[in-house]
């Protein structure tokens, strides 16, 4: 019998899992951009992204960060944990790019003094839009408690993805996370982490390796995302 679908997007499908406790997310060979306004099938896709945020997650695991990785399945398929979801998307910003160039007028590559933490609301009606901590807590997403673990966490996440990155010649310039509530009520990361969701620009040649050459046309997508892969898999002896 099919699985239940709890969730069906554009690059990833994701199933109740065999226990109560697990859900399966099988990533597919899809990309998608700018609220699925831009799409395109890319071949082994899911594979990249399933390895790379599988390597990453499980990396971030070891380090004792929670999150709701388990293992991986499948070529195309990971077990994960089932948690309550925040419709909060963070965004972490090493370097200026992306909307924070463009909404505030700043050349794209230029390095901020401090690391800079955006939040948004997970609403595609809305647009996504950016809050601030009030924002949130007014709106009953989360506690002023809990954004502190959630920029702790974001940072520590930081420090260990600009750590491995770096090994891989690879600068990380910014990504997104989300968290959800275990059980427990505990913050688990709850999301991928792939070129899908971080800038990573080549350490050495600045050439973009994440999803900036689908939205931008920069072409060679498929080939830079198995880059990814590899010098990821090279650093991790995976
Ligand atoms: N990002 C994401 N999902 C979103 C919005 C942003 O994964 O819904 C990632 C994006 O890929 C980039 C970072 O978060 O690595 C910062 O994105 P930005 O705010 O610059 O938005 P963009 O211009 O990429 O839409």
């Amino acid at each position: 019998m099919e699985s239940q679908i709890l969730y069906n997007g554009s690059s990833k499908v994701v199933y109740k899992g065999e226990g109560d406790e697990d859900i399966v997310i099988r990533f597919k060979d899809y990309i998608a951009a700018f609220y699925n306004i831009k799409g395109a099938r890319i071949e082994n896709k899911a594979k990249m992204n399933c390895s790379i945020s599988s390597m990453v997650l499980g990396y971030l695991n070891e380090c004792g960060i929670a999150t709701h990785f388990v293992k991986r399945l499948s070529d195309s398929d990971q077990q994960c944990r089932l948690v309550k979801h925040i419709p909060i998307e963070v965004i972490v910003r090493n370097v200026i790019a992306g909307s924070m160039a463009k909404r505030l007028g700043i050349e794209e590559g230029i390095v901020p003094a401090n690391t800079v933490f955006d939040l948004c609301l997970r609403d595609t009606e809305l647009g996504d839009p950016l809050i601030n901590d009030h924002h949130a807590v007014a709106l009953g997403l989360v506690s002023y408690e809990e954004l502190d673990v959630i920029y702790e966490v974001s940072t520590r996440v930081n420090t260990l993805l600009m750590e491995l990155y770096a090994k891989a010649g690879i600068r990380l310039v910014d990504f997104k996370i989300e968290f959800g509530r275990a059980a427990d009520g505990s913050l688990v990361l709850a999301d991928e982490l792939t070129p899908d969701t971080c800038r990573l620009w080549d350490a050495t040649t600045g050439e973009r390796m994440d999803k900036d050459r689908f939205r931008r046309d920069l072409g060679r997508v498929g080939e830079v995302y198995q880059e990814v892969a590899d010098r990821l898999a090279n650093v991790l002896n995976k």
